[in-house]
């Protein structure tokens, strides 16, 4: 592509863009006009972008993610400032995207140009390379968004175990990586057999089958964890309120296994129990910046490229697949440049 500052000699952008004909939703790589990019004062030379299970539901045409077509989706994304009215950003500057209305209401990361609202956009912090924003994504910045929720709550590593579900996801692999990086023990329950050692490279000091943690129990079960990530809902969300120690909490991150889940009040009135709300996309932008500083220093795992698999463009439709069938291990970061 013919450039080298600005995006004044660019004229066209390869896409990965969703249509829709009738009940049936389909994708393409396009070659756009430059003027096909969305309404924003940001304009970024889009580097990297990654698969997020919210990535797979936008290509259903009932997954209740995009309402308006053609559109591109990509709810993460990272590059170069090509152009910016917005004084905060320079052209030059590495910057990152997650959430907001990025590839659901607005043409999102899976393109070599993206359009954004300077209110969308974070610099990268000065140790995170752009290619690093996207391995954490989404994914680890709900990760950490749901260790911040516990700390509030008052856990601390030596308030016990906490137990990571759905655990060898996005979500998954950078919560356990994360907790155990602050000493947390953790405790992972996840589908899969053949990721028992994976997961444990990752941290996690006990393994636990998904069918183990989704089981209908009684309303106060032994106490075992101080806290949870759940990102599996459903049973398994039942299961934890059951299961959560004194004064314990779990951040619901998401919601694999379900969106209905059952419970009684004992858990909340005779344990003190906490169900903390997790929300990634909304999150306020006057505080997504200090998070991203912490994710690029503490919360760094030691092993972030064992979580991170590489793809391009021209690969992503089947994987946008398997992740909706809970067949994805880690986090699959997209590449543009
Ligand atoms: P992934 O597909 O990467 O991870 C999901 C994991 O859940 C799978 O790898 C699998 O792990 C487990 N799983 C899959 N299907 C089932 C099932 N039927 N029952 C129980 N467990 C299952 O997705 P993401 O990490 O991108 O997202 C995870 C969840 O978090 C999604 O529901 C997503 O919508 C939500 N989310 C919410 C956000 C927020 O802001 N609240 C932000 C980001 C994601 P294993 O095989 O190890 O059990």
């Amino acid at each position: 592509m013919g450039f080298s500052k600005g995006t004044s000699m660019t004229t066209t952008y390869r896409a990965f863009v969703l249509s829709k004909d009738g009940d049936t939703v389909g994708a393409a790589i396009q070659h756009r006009n430059m003027s096909t990019l969305g309404d924003g004062n940001v304009t970024i030379r889009v580097a990297w972008s990654s698969i997020n299970y919210k990535d797979g539901l936008a290509t259903l045409s009932k997954g209740g993610i995009v309402r308006d077509y053609p559109r591109v989706p990509g709810i993460d994304l990272s590059g170069i400032v090509t152009e910016s009215s917005d004084a905060r950003f320079k052209e030059g500057e590495s910057v990152l995207v997650t959430g907001f209305g990025t590839g659901v209401s607005h043409d999102g990361g899976y393109a070599e140009y993206a359009r954004v609202p300077g209110d969308w956009v974070i610099r990268c912090p000065e140790n995170l390379s752009p290619r690093e924003a996207m391995i954490f994504g989404t994914a680890g910045f709900t990760a950490a968004l749901a260790i911040q929720r516990l700390e509030h709550q008052g856990i601390k590593p030596e308030s016990g175990p906490i137990l990571v579900t759905g655990a060898s996801g996005g979500v998954g692999s950078m919560a356990i990586s994360m907790l155990s990086k602050l000493g947390y023990e953790v405790h992972a329950s996840t589908g899969k057999t053949a990721e028992h050692n994976y997961l444990k490279q990752l941290g996690a000091s006990i393994i636990l089958s998904r069918d183990d943690v989704s089981t209908q129990g009684r309303p106060l079960e032994k106490e075992k964890w101080a806290g949870a990530v759940d990102q599996v809902g459903g049973d398994t969300l039942s299961w934890i309120l059951s299961t959560l120690k004194y004064e314990g909490a779990v951040a619901c991150t998401g919601l694999t296994g379900g969106v209905k889940f059952r419970s009684t009040v004992m858990p909340l009135l005779l344990r003190g129990v906490s169900v903390l709300g997790v929300d990634s996309v909304m999150y306020p932008a006057s505080s997504r910046a200090t998070l991203w500083q912490r994710i690029a220093g503490e919360l760094r795992p030691d092993h972030l490229e064992l979580i991170a698999e590489e793809l391009d463009l021209e690969h992503i439709a089947p994987v946008l697949q398997q992740i909706l069938k809970g067949n994805i291990r880690g986090r699959r970061i997209v590449k543009l440049d």
